[in-house]
């Protein structure tokens, strides 16, 4: 460990560092920052810089449990954003291979194997038949 590390190590102890909220703060001021500046006018530069300080307010922080309050809160409502957005991923990721499917009792997602045409398929969930229809 190099003389810095150590002496970041030392100043980090007892801080509350990284999180979800802070992620998605830091992304937001990243992407934000790809707009051309004539869309973003002086008010909106001065709420990135606010939530750039408010990012970094929060990871030097060492009040940890207000820190982990913020994080739970923010987490309630993004929580299930963030679950679709990696579904939605994952579908695109493995879309040579697989397709997926709800089930209309359930609404379990379910990945099927690429059979082309109609099938009948056991949910594995609640153990109910429903047809799918695989195009392509
Ligand atoms: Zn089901």
């Amino acid at each position: 460990m190099t003389k810095f590390m150590k002496k970041y190590a030392q100043f980090m102890t007892g801080r509350y560092g990284v999180d979800d909220l802070f992620y998605f703060l830091m992304a937001l001021v990243l992407i934000t920052g790809l707009f051309p500046a004539f869309i973003l006018k002086n008010g909106l530069s001065l709420v990135r810089w606010i939530i750039f300080a408010f990012g970094l307010f929060r990871y030097f922080s060492k009040n940890i449990q207000a820190r982990q309050k913020e994080n739970m809160w923010f987490m309630k409502w993004f929580r299930p954003i963030k679950k679709e957005l990696k579904f939605r991923f994952t579908r695109i990721r493995y879309i040579k291979t697989y397709r997926y499917r709800r089930c209309p009792h359930c609404h379990q997602q379910l990945r099927l194997p690429i059979n082309k045409g109609k099938h009948t398929v056991v949910c594995p969930s609640c153990n109910k038949e429903f047809n799918v229809n695989i195009l392509f």
